[in-house]
C-alpha cells in the first residue's frame, strides 16, 4: 500500500478520549483529523479540524465524512456494521469492519477465540430462558455494547440469572464463569499493513466495580508469562487481520494460565501510560498502521503507572491540580469533557519512576491529594 502522508487527512468515528489522543498524535505529526460521532464539542472534536455531528445510522453523512478523507478509523467499536460497511465503499478503513463485528459482540469474539484455540473464560450463550435453567454461579453479560463493566450481573443461582436477564429486557447475553484470578493483565500489539507486528509491555490491571483504575507496567510476572500473553496477540491479530492497534485483556489464574478475559480493537485504557513512558504511543502507531507507514519503537523508557480520573473526583468541586501536579514525575491528562458524572472518564495521571511500583505509589498519592 501506498503510505497516507502528513498532511493527509484522517477519519476517526467515534469522538471520545481514545479520538482525542489519537488526535494529538495525528496533529503533531502533521495530519488533518475528521471526527464523526452523534457529539458536539466532543473530546475528539476539541482537537480535530473538522468535527461531524451526525447519527451513526445517517448513511448519507457517513459517505459524505468518508469520502472528505483519506483513511478512516475508529476508536470507538460499538459502530454500528453498516456504518463501517458505508465508510468502506468510499474509503478504506483500518482496521477492516469485519474486525469490529467480531469484537463489539461478546459472543462473537468469545466463539471466534474458542475456535481458533486461544484459551478463554469458560461461558455459555444465553439467547432464551431455556439456556438459564441449568444456570451455575456466574457473570451474566450483555453480548452488545458492554462497557466499564457497564450490563455485568453477578448472578448464583437461576432465579437471579432471570431477574438479571429480565433487567437487561431478556437480549442476547453471555453467562461466564467467575474467574479467581491472581493478576489481570492486558498486552497492547500493533500490526502494519504489511503484517509486522510490535508489542509493548505488558501492563498489570487494577479494577474497581468493573471499571479500570490503575495500570502499571512493566509487570513483575514471570517472562513465561509475557511472552505467551504476546503470542496470544500475535495470534489474534493475525487471525483477525487487524491493520491498527489491539489490546488483549487476560485473566492470570492462580495456577499461572493465562484466560482470554476480552478484545479491543483499537488503543486501550492500559495502554495509556505508552504516551509518557514509551518511544512511541499506541496513539501513534495507530496512526502508522491505519497510514501503511513503518511501526515506531514500543520501548519502555522508564517503568511507569496510570490511574483514571472517574467524575466521582469531582465530588467536592474541581479537583485540587496544582496539588497533585507538585509531584514533578506526574503528568495530568483530561480529556475536555464538561460534565462530571459518577463513573465516566474524565482524565487520568501517569507517572513515571525507577520502578513500576513506585510510579503506581505515585498516580496513588497524586490522585488522593486531588
Ligand atoms: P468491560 O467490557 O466492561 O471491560 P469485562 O468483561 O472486561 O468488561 O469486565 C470488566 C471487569 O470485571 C474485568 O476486568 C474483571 O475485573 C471483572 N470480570 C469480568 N468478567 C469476569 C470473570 N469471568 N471473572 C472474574 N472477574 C471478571
Ligand atoms: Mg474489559
Amino acid at each position: 500500500m501506498k503510505p497516507i502522508l502528513p498532511g493527509s487527512k484522517i477519519g476517526v468515528l467515534g469522538s471520545g478520549q481514545l479520538g482525542r489522543m489519537f488526535a494529538i498524535s495525528a496533529r503533531r505529526m502533521g495530519y488533518r483529523v475528521h471526527t464523526y460521532s452523534p457529539d458536539r464539542d466532543s473530546p475528539t472534536g476539541q482537537i480535530a479540524d473538522v468535527e461531524v455531528d451526525a447519527a451513526y445510522e445517517d448513511l448519507d453523512r457517513v459517505r459524505e465524512f468518508a469520502s472528505a478523507v483519506d483513511v478512516v478509523t475508529f476508536e470507538f467499536e460499538n459502530v454500528p456494521a453498516a456504518t463501517a460497511e458505508t465508510a468502506a465503499q468510499v474509503a478504506r478503513v483500518r482496521p477492516a469492519g469485519d474486525v469490529l463485528h467480531t469484537t463489539q459482540h461478546r459472543l462473537r469474539e468469545k466463539t471466534f477465540l474458542r475456535q481458533h484455540g486461544f484459551p478463554v473464560t469458560r461461558f455459555e450463550a444465553i439467547r432464551s430462558e431455556k439456556d438459564l435453567a441449568k444456570v451455575r454461579p456466574g457473570i451474566l453479560k450483555t453480548a452488545g455494547f458492554g462497557y466499564d463493566g457497564k450490563g455485568q450481573y453477578r448472578v448464583n443461582s437461576p432465579g437471579e440469572a432471570l431477574a438479571a436477564w429480565e433487567s437487561m429486557g431478556r437480549q442476547e447475553a453471555v453467562l461466564e464463569t467467575v474467574v479467581d484470578f491472581e493478576a489481570e493483565l492486558s498486552i497492547v500489539g500493533v500490526r502494519s499493513d504489511a503484517g509486522e507486528c510490535v508489542f509493548y509491555a505488558p501492563s498489570a490491571n487494577a479494577h474497581v466495580g468493573g471499571i479500570l483504575d490503575v495500570s502499571s507496567a512493566p509487570v513483575p510476572f514471570p517472562v513465561s508469562v509475557a511472552r505467551e500473553a504476546t503470542e496470544i496477540a500475535r495470534g489474534v491479530m493475525e487471525a483477525l487481520n487487524v491493520v491498527g492497534v489491539l489490546c488483549v485483556e487476560f485473566f492470570l489464574t492462580r495456577d499461572h494460565q493465562l484466560l482470554v478475559n476480552e478484545l479491543a480493537p483499537r488503543p486501550h485504557n492500559s495502554g495509556h501510560l505508552t504516551i509518557d513512558a514509551c518511544v512511541t504511543s499506541q496513539f501513534e502507531q495507530q496512526l502508522r498502521a491505519v497510514c501503511g507507514l513503518p511501526l515506531g519503537s514500543t520501548e519502555m523508557l522508564r517503568p511507569a503507572a496510570m490511574a483514571n480520573l472517574l467524575g466521582d473526583v469531582w465530588g467536592k468541586g474541581e479537583p485540587d491540580w496544582a496539588a497533585a501536579l507538585a509531584l514533578p514525575e506526574l503528568k495530568l491528562h483530561l480529556y475536555g469533557k464538561t460534565e462530571a458524572r459518577p463513573g465516566r472518564k474524565m482524565g487520568h495521571l501517569t507517572a513515571t519512576a525507577a520502578t513500576a511500583a513506585q510510579a503506581e505509589q505515585l498516580v496513588r498519592a497524586a490522585r488522593a491529594r486531588l
